[in-house]
C-alpha cells in the first residue's frame, strides 16, 4: 500500500502575490509572497514572522557571526490575498478567454497580471 498522498491541494496564492496576515502573531500585516510551499501549506511572507537566527562565524565563506533575522513560513490559511480595491479578500476563479484567473469575490477584478 502506498503511504504517498495524491490529495492535490491548489494553493491561490502565490509567489510576489500581496497577502495580509489574518491570524496568528503577525495579524494584520501585509507582505509580498517570497514563497510558497503547497505540500506543506506554508506560505513566506516578507516581514511577517520574523524570527531571530544565530549565525555561526564561517570565515571561509566571509560570514560573520552573530544574530540575523529571517522570515519563518506561516501557514497558508492564515493569510488572504489582498485586492487592491476591497483589501483582503476571498478568491474566485473565472474562465477569461482561453485561461482561468483569479478574481476577487467581492468586485470581481481579476487578482492575476
Ligand atoms: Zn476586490
Amino acid at each position: 500500500m502506498r503511504t504517498v498522498s495524491t490529495e492535490h491541494k491548489r494553493v491561490d496564492i502565490r509567489r510576489n502575490d500581496t497577502v495580509k496576515v489574518m491570524t496568528g502573531r503577525d495579524t494584520g500585516k501585509e507582505g509580498r509572497v517570497l514563497r510558497v510551499s503547497p505540500n506543506e501549506g506554508k506560505v513566506l511572507v516578507e516581514h511577517v514572522m520574523m524570527v531571530k537566527k544565530h549565525v555561526r562565524p564561517n570565515p571561509q565563506r566571509n560570514i560573520k557571526g552573530g544574530i540575523a533575522e529571517q522570515e519563518r513560513a506561516i501557514p497558508l490559511s492564515n493569510v488572504a490575498l489582498v485586492c487592491a480595491t476591497c483589501g483582503p479578500v476571498r478568491i474566485g476563479h473565472e474562465v477569461r478567454g482561453d485561461r482561468k484567473v483569479r478574481v476577487c469575490k467581492k468586485c470581481g477584478t481579476t487578482l492575476d497580471k
